[in-house]
């Protein structure tokens, strides 16, 4: 396997950076996950846009132009032969020293590796996954806003923890007022009376790209949508809900809390949304 680094494509085994370098010392850095579908990545200039806006928030300099990664991103996936897969985008602080000033750290890293998708089992698809949520809140906004996907992603991994532990895959995280945020790696949708319904951002959720297909979607299915704040009680009378992501794309949610959602299998308005978003990744994207 072939990994960009220092603006080069190295093998897997050379592929090595720094213990000082503050990605790994500290959590500094910002990345994206993107997808590669029969030879398209989609929504390349999205994410790459989320990433400038991310490492803007942490005063990250990227040391590459949106083009010159684009082309990066692309030369990796061919190196490695790949025409559908999994992009993991990196940009680290860089080497300093051993304490928190950036000062020294005056050469970010960039990493690109472009992997087979490990997806969730075809079963959790077929007949839905079921959620829990969990005690650990969402970032408050006021820390670490939830916005910057940042390399420090402790919080999700605690709640992932929990979830896990108790023998659910995916949890509900809430903010720090108790609204419904995301899940630990999704953005979540409900549909209630056949409108449907999504955290506002400020409720301390990642904006997410594919949550922006949804929304998108939503127009072409004439789902009236509104992004605003969720309790948890919303989730447990919601008709369906499904969760977002680039890895998980569409996945159904048919229990939450051990409350069954709607008839207890996969919504119909969730199949409509898949279906056109299994559509969309195939029609939509930068030819590699
Ligand atoms: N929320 C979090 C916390 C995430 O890490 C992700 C990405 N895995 C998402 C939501 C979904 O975002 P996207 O659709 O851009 O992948």
């Amino acid at each position: 396997m072939k990994i960009f680094l220092d603006n080069q494509l190295v093998d897997a085994e050379d592929a090595k950076i720094s213990v000082f370098d503050h990605g790994l010392l500290y959590g500094d850095g910002v990345f994206e996950g993107i997808r590669l579908y029969d030879s398209c990545i989609f929504k390349l200039d999205e994410h790459l846009i989320r990433l400038e806006q991310s490492a803007k928030a942490l005063m990250l300099n990227i040391p590459m132009s949106r083009v010159a990664l684009a082309n990066a991103i692309i030369d990796t996936c061919k190196a490695n032969n790949l025409t559908n897969g999994y992009i993991r985008l990196v940009v680290t602080r860089g080497v300093g020293n051993l304490g928190l000033s950036i000062k020294n750290c005056n050469n970010p890293k960039v990493i690109i590796i472009a992997d087979a998708i490990q997806l969730y089992p075809k079963e959790y698809y077929e007949n839905g996954l079921k959620i829990i949520t969990v005690p650990t809140r969402r970032n408050n906004p006021s820390a670490l806003p939830p916005m910057v996907k940042s390399l420090n992603y402790l919080n999700n991994i605690l709640a992932k923890i929990e979830a896990q532990s108790l023998g659910y895959e995916e949890a509900i995280m809430l903010n720090d007022q108790g609204f419904v945020a995301e899940c630990t790696g999704d953005n979540i949708f409900l549909v209630k009376d056949g409108m449907l319904y999504t955290p506002k951002i400020a409720s301390g959720s990642l904006k997410g790209i594919t949550r922006q297909v949804v929304l998108d979607i939503s127009q072409d299915l004439s789902i009236k949508y509104i992004d605003t704040d969720i309790t948890r009680y919303d989730t447990w009378i919601a008709d369906e809900m499904f969760l977002t992501g680039t890895a998980a794309e569409i996945i159904p949610i048919v229990e939450v809390d051990s409350r069954v959602i709607g008839n207890g299998k996969p919504g119909i308005i969730t199949g409509n949304f898949l279906e056109v978003f299994k559509s969309k990744v195939r029609e939509e994207g930068t030819k590699i």
